[in-house]
């Protein structure tokens, strides 16, 4: 009698000429000198499906996969953990009752998974976080919703906007503008106050202290006509005695170095410094210049 085990089809159902090949088929003719009606019977059930190593004897050729996939009971499969690392196969009994005793293993398995998935997920954000740096050495600042910020400002002391931090070069100084909208110190209550922080970077060790590049900043006219526009522009050098500019701790905290009066609250209605509810900063910084303009 024919019979093919899972194991000879489990890839590729067999061509019709290597079951005609097989020893055992040709024995099945030759040997038991079969009645042609059996040999016809026979033939049409390699013709019409295959015979099964299971319960289930015979199979038509499109039921294969569903039946192995869903239903046979001696094909092999894999635990359903098999990514997460658990290394069981078995006939489908067998995997029924291994899922049902494994759930701890399981489920330790599975909190690997998700530690290290936290790790590159935590990785992945830190190197697009290095991509998205702007290491130009300037930065345009936009600051939208005025109105509402400088309100906070007027019933919140000290309120300060930070910018996002910016590099002044590939491996330069890591530098962080804030903003005062109801000014700082001199300014308080009738400027907007600017100043630059210095803050712990990746190649500090390398850089030279104190930071000695000159600082500039400008606030736009944001006028149609670039030609009447009118910016404000303030600039400074470092005074190297001062410890804003020394090499910063990892947990920088201060006020930095800046103007508390940059622009009046007078000043900031008149031209187009806004527009739309929203200001533009330019900070500035040129390691060659020497004089403050
Ligand atoms: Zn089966
Ligand atoms: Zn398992």
């Amino acid at each position: 009698m024919l019979t093919y085990r899972h194991a000879m089809y489990a890839g590729d159902i067999p061509s019709l000429s290597s079951i005609l090949s097989n020893p055992a088929f040709v024995r099945s003719f030759t040997l038991r000198r079969l009645p042609l009606c059996r040999a016809a019977f026979l033939l049409r059930q390699v013709l019409n499906g295959l015979r099964t190593g299971c319960d289930i004897s015979i199979i038509a050729r499109e039921e294969l996969e569903t039946h192995l996939k869903d239903e046979c009971t001696v094909s092999v499969h894999s635990c359903s953990f098999k990514e997460a690392g658990c290394r069981f196969k078995g006939p489908r009994f067998a995997l029924e009752k291994h899922l049902d005793e494994s759930s701890q293993q399981h489920l330790s398995l599975m909190c690997g998974v998700v530690s290290k998935q936290q790790h590159q997920i935590a990785s992945l954000k830190s190197a697009l976080s290095r991509l998205s740096l702007n290491y130009s050495g300037t930065l345009i600042w936009k600051i939208s919703d005025f109105a509402a910020k400088m309100a906070e400002a007027k019933s919140k002391e000290g309120m300060e906007l930070v910018s996002p931090p910016f590099y002044t070069s590939q491996y330069g100084y890591k530098l962080q503008a804030s903003l005062f909208p109801n000014g700082n110190g001199a300014g308080e209550d009738t400027h907007i106050s600017v100043y630059i922080k210095i803050l712990p970077g990746e190649y500090d060790a390398l850089l030279r202290w104190p930071f000695a590049h000159s600082v500039s900043f400008t606030l736009f006219d944001q006028s149609t006509c670039p030609e009447k526009a009118c910016n404000i522009v303030e600039s400074f050098i470092p005074d190297p005695t001062w410890k804003n500019f020394q090499r910063p701790s990892r947990e920088p905290d201060s006020l930095g170095f800046g103007f508390p009066k940059f622009v009046s609250h007078e000043m900031l209605k008149k031209r187009h410094f806004m527009k739309d509810d929203t200001m533009f900063i330019r900070v500035k910084v040129d390691p060659s210049k020497i004089v403050a303009v």
